[in-house]
C-alpha cells in the first residue's frame, strides 16, 4: 500500500536526481570555506534573492535563530506572532541561547501582524525596558502568502523604528508562485530571510539564511558555536541545488492538488474548510469532534496521514500525486457515508 503522508511537506524524500547530484557532488571542508557545492548553493540563493550573501545551515530552526542572534544583542527584544514558528516551535532558542526577549502577537487572519499593534508595542528607549530590535514575519504563514503591498508597509514601519526585518521564508517560494512574482520581490523588503530546501523544495536536509555581509557573519560564527560547522556539506548541498534549479515551478502542482483538495472535501456537509485560506500546499479542515479519532484511524488503515485533531491539517507536496488527492477525497466521503453526523 502507497503512504499518503499528507502531515508535511518535510516528509518528501529525495528523488532520483538528487541522489544522483549527491553521489557525484564535489565536495571540500565547508568550515574552512572550501566546499565548491556549499558555495555554489549560497551564490545561487543570494543571487535569486538579490542578497549580499547566503549561509548554508542544517534546519530552518537553526537558520531562523541564527538570523535573530544576528540581529540581537542579549536583553534585546523581537516582535513576532503567537503562533510563528520562532517563538512557539522552536523550542523558545531565541530566548534560552540569544537572551532575546519575544514581544508576541497574535496573527490577523491573513497572517499578517496588525501594524498599528505593532508600532504600539515597540518600547520607548528607557531603562525600563527591553530595547526592541527586530520584526520577525513569516512567509507563507499556514499556507498564505503575505500581500506585497503588507510588506511594503511593514518594512517602512520597521525602518521608521530602527528595526530589522527577519522573514522567516520557510515556504517563501510558494509565496512567489501564488503571487506570481520573482522571489526576490518578497525577499527585498527583509534584511534577512531565512528559507528551507526541505520542505516543498523536497531537499532532505538543509535551509539558507539570505542576507547582508554585516549579518552574516555574524550568523557565521554562531553557527560555529551551535556546532552546525558541517564539513564536507557539499553532499547535502547538491540536493539543495538540485531544489532550486528543479523543484520550484512545480509547486504550482502543490497549490492546485490544495485546491482541489479543499473544494471537494468542503462539499461533504461534516466538514469546514475556509476556501479563501488555501493559498498554497495546505489545507485546514474542521471535523466535528465526536469524529475526530475515528476519522484519523479510518484514513490511517488506507494508508493517508493527515495531523491535528479536530482541525487537520492537509499539506501537498513532491511526493503527493493528482490520483491520491482524488484517493484521500474517496477516502474521507467514505468515512461520512458510514459515519453521518
Ligand atoms: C518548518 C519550518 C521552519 C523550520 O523548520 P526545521 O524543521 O527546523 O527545518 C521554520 N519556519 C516555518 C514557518 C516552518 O514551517
Amino acid at each position: 500500500m502507497k503512504i499518503i503522508d499528507l502531515r508535511s511537506d518535510t516528509v518528501t524524500r529525495p528523488t532520483p536526481a538528487m541522489r544522483a547530484a549527491m553521489a557525484s557532488a564535489e565536495v571540500g571542508d565547508d568550515v574552512y570555506g572550501e566546499d565548491p557545492t556549499v558555495n555554489r548553493l549560497q551564490a545561487m540563493a543570494a543571487e535569486m534573492l538579490h542578497k549580499e550573501e547566503a549561509l548554508f545551515v542544517a534546519s530552518g530552526t537553526q537558520s531562523n535563530l541564527l538570523g535573530l542572534m544576528s540581529h540581537c544583542e542579549r536583553g534585546d527584544e523581537y516582535i513576532v506572532g503567537q503562533q510563528a514558528h520562532t517563538y512557539r516551535y522552536e523550542a523558545g532558542g531565541a530566548a534560552v541561547l540569544g537572551s532575546i526577549q519575544p514581544q508576541p502577537l497574535d496573527f490577523l487572519p491573513d497572517g499578517t501582524l496588525d501594524l498599528d499593534r505593532v508600532q504600539s508595542l515597540i518600547k520607548p528607549d528607557d531603562f525600563h525596558f527591553a530595547k526592541t530590535r527586530l520584526l520577525c514575519l513569516e512567509n507563507t504563514q499556514a499556507g498564505k502568502a503575505l500581500p506585497m503591498d503588507y510588506l511594503a508597509q511593514a518594512s517602512a514601519l520597521a525602518a521608521a523604528n530602527r528595526l530589522g526585518l527577519h522573514l522567516d521564508g520557510a515556504r517563501i517560494f510558494n509565496a512567489a508562485v501564488k503571487l506570481n512574482v520573482p522571489v526576490h520581490e518578497i525577499a527585498r523588503y527583509a534584511d534577512t530571510v531565512s528559507v528551507c530546501l526541505s520542505k516543498g523544495l523536497g531537499a532532505p536536509v538543509g535551509s539558507l539564511l539570505c542576507g547582508p555581509t554585516h549579518l552574516l557573519q555574524k550568523a557565521l560564527r554562531w553557527r560555529k558555536m551551535l556546532g552546525g560547522g558541517m564539513r564536507q556539506a557539499g553532499i547535502l548541498a547538491a540536493a539543495g541545488m538540485v531544489a532550486l534549479t528543479s523543484h520550484i515551478d512545480r509547486l504550482a502542482k502543490d497549490h492546485d492538488h490544495a485546491q482541489l483538495l479543499a473544494r471537494k472535501l468542503s462539499e461533504i456537509t461534516e466538514i469546514h474548510i475556509d476556501l479563501d485560506a488555501v493559498q498554497t500546499n495546505m489545507v485546514f479542515m474542521e471535523a466535528p469532534a465526536s469524529s475526530s479519532a475515528r476519522l484519523t484511524s479510518f484514513l490511517k488503515d488506507r494508508g493517508i496521514l493527515v495531523s491535528g485533531r479536530g482541525n487537520f491539517r492537509l499539506v501537498t507536496h513532491l511526493d503527493i500525486t493528482a490520483s491520491d488527492i482524488q484517493i484521500v477525497i474517496d477516502a474521507v466521503k467514505a468515512f461520512f457515508m458510514r459515519n453521518p453526523s
